[in-house]
């Protein structure tokens, strides 16, 4: 049997669809984190960027999101440290550390709406940023990284 270009490929061998087809669409990476001044700890909030559409869990505009959200990561095989950043259970991070991709991953499962069922993405508890005020955002802090 053939083995899937994710167990065959490292990162930076991946063609760019297949790289793309890692994003398991969890929306996780797309939580505002706050930064403390002071002790530089940071946390996450409930609260959304404003091009994610929480019902769906995917950007609205996923082609011009750098000129659109400055912050918006890039994630490329060459920023490999910053991935300790993201989700233990993102896919990036976990192949980078040399684990293996999740049951639920749209990849594994053929399902698209797995990763909603097993409560990993945030459709369920995420609030667009269109509907917080900026002073609000400490309110909604979830969890420190
Ligand atoms: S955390 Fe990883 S898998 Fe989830 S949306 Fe972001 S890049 Fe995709
Ligand atoms: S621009 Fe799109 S991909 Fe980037 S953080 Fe916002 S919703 Fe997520």
């Amino acid at each position: 049997m053939e083995l899937p270009f994710w167990k065959t490929k490292s990162l930076s061998e991946m063609a760019t669809n297949e790289w793309e087809s890692l994003c398991d669409g969890c929306g996780q990476c797309c939580l505002i984190k706050l930064e403390d001044d002071e002790t530089f700890d940071v946390y996450v909030t409930n609260v959304a960027c404003r091009l994610l559409d929480i019902e769906t869990c995917r950007c609205r505009d996923y082609e011009h999101r750098l000129q659109r959200v400055p912050i918006c990561l890039s994630l490329t095989p060459e920023k490999v440290d910053e991935f300790k950043w993201l989700p233990e259970t993102c896919a990036y991070r976990l192949l980078s550390e040399g684990k293996e991709l999740l049951s639920w991953h749209p990849l594994l499962c053929n399902n698209n709406n797995a990763i909603h069922e097993a409560g990993i993405s945030v459709c369920d508890f995420a609030q667009s940023e269109e509907h917080i005020h900026p002073d609000q955002l400490h309110e909604h802090v979830i969890e420190k990284m």
